[in-house]
């Protein structure tokens, strides 16, 4: 037990009655798990191996300070919990103490339309803040799939990024200033402008620190007009095909909101047809209209001359309205034996073709279904993800499946020199990496995280700290 009575006394004095301190078994029981499925098949068998000593639920953002300043005096370990859609047991603490959910706390949001920016609480959910932008004409731009079961602050926590980043960039490009509170108690504003060069650009500092670093209490990010959107599908001869296609785009500085690039496999899912035989590369551009038709143009353009077939829109449109639901993973997880995973990883163009194919080789013993998509394009590279869908003759098994999913595809990231996460992040799956993925520059992360949580109380056990 790391939460000795004298720090329980301290945090109840110091919370009074508007927080709730709970711990109950049922509480600690649904802290121990997030979206990981390892976690949601744990949760199946029973098990929770996961667990904090107390829940703490804040009512005030103002609270954090105190509760911190407490935890450092005490040494006791504080993981953050916001919307806990993380897919990689980010939010699990792993060595007792507090979780500090931050779900309830209540949310508003300030638009400067002048400026172009929304400043907001960090617990809101993303979802209900993009409706009420849409309401005005406006969106966020960042899309990600979780966007209805995740929250501002988990956004920055993360390094999240959007199905639209293509067009919009990831939530590092989105966020403009953002507060934070140090282990320690102080509050440090990140100041929300265009750019700054007094220094290094600590905004940078604490996204994708996981909790790590500080606890983030407002965001102030980007917002952009809606514009008009044109939408098509190509049929492919290969993938290799449309990579091309990605990488020359990108190389013409073109911004489509939208390229997905599905493998055979893949497109059978997107297309929904089973009998689907071909890559399919969906794309999508936004702008004043006369921009958005003729970067469409220019795309039709690359994409015939690479063998493709134009499709039109109803796919994409049918994804577009579908694109949220994760009901394939879900109820597969939900069934005995039933696993599913999401894994997504990153490489430079001259390495992506090579940890496509090994990938696929590697894992195919392992599932059922291998599926895959590059969805982010850079001009030296993209992201790949990897969809897994198997049966086992049991959750047991499907447990010990997953966790062999996880070593196979590190291990075959790190021989093909790539990155371990596109934008899910280090979490418990990928912390026993963490060292070898960053190589010399995990030395800063420490003594980073040395000078601003010296008692090391907040979320232990992540990014190989
Ligand atoms: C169906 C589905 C689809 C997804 N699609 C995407 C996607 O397209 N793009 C993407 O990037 N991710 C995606 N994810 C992953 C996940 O939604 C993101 O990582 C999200 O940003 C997590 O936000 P959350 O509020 O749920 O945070 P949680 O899961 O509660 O926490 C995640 C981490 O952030 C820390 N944290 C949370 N809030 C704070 C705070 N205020 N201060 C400090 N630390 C904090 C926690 O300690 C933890 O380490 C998806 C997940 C699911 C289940």
């Amino acid at each position: 037990m790391s939460l000795s009575n004298e720090a329980y006394e301290a945090l109840r004095v110091s919370l009074g009655a508007s927080a709730i301190v709970d711990e109950s078994a049922e509480a600690l029981a649904a802290s121990s798990h997030d979206t990981w499925p390892v976690a949601t098949k744990l949760a199946l068998l029973d098990e929770h191996p996961y667990q904090a000593d107390a829940v703490v639920r804040l009512a005030s953002f103002d609270q954090v300070p105190e509760v911190l300043r407490i935890a450092t005096q005490f040494s006791v370990p504080v993981t953050v919990r916001a919307l806990g859609s993380s897919v990689t047991g980010q939010p699990l603490p792993v060595r007792g103490g507090i979780v500090l959910d931050v779900s309830a706390i209540p949310a508003q949001f300030e638009v400067n339309e002048r400026n172009m920016t929304v400043t907001v609480t960090a617990s809101m959910n993303g979802g209900e803040l993009e409706d009420a932008l849409v309401e005005r004409g406006l969106t966020l731009g960042h899309s990600p799939q979780s966007l209805y079961r995740s929250a501002v602050g988990g956004w920055i926590a993360t390094l999240a990024t959007g199905q639209f980043s293509s067009m919009y960039g990831g939530i590092e490009d989105l966020a403009t200033g953002y507060t934070v509170v140090l282990a320690t108690g102080e509050v440090v504003e990140l100041k929300a402008s265009p750019r700054a060069a007094m220094g290094p650009d600590l905004r940078q500092l604490f996204i994708g620190s996981e909790g790590t670093l500080g606890v983030i209490t407002s965001v102030t990010l980007k917002v952009f007009p809606l514009q008009y959107t044109r939408l098509t599908a190509f049929a492919l001869p290969s993938v290799e095909a449309g990579l091309e296609i990605m990488r020359e785009q990108a190389l013409l500085s073109l911004h489509p909101m939208l390229l997905r690039l599905y493998d055979t496999d893949e497109a059978r899912h997107a297309m929904v047809d089973r009998e689907f035989a071909s890559p399919v590369l969906f794309v999508g551009t936004r702008g004043p209209q006369e921009l958005a038709d003729v970067e469409m143009s220019l795309l039709t353009d690359m994409a015939l001359k690479r063998g493709a077939t134009d499709l039109g829109p109803t796919s994409v449109q049918a994804w577009m309205d579908r694109r949220y639901d994760f009901s394939t993973v879900e109820n597969l997880l939900a069934s005995e034996g039933g696993y599913a995973e999401t894994i997504e990883v990153a490489h430079n163009w001259d390495g992506i073709q090579g940890l496509y194919h090994d990938l696929k080789r590697a894992l195919a013993p392992l599932s059922d279904e291998v599926l895959s998509h590059f969805s982010h394009v850079y001009t030296q590279g993209t992201s790949m993800y990897m969809i897994l869908l198997g049966r086992a003759g049991s959750n047991r098994e499907a447990l010990e499946r997953l966790r062999t999913i996880w070593s196979t595809t590190m291990q075959v990231c790190l021989d093909n020199g790539a990155e371990l996460s596109h934008h899910h992040g280090g979490g418990l799956a990928r912390s026993p990496y963490s060292r070898r993925s960053l190589g010399s520059a995990h030395l800063v992360l420490e003594k980073v995280k040395a000078a601003l949580d010296p008692a090391g109380i907040l979320n232990p056990g992540k990014l190989g700290l």
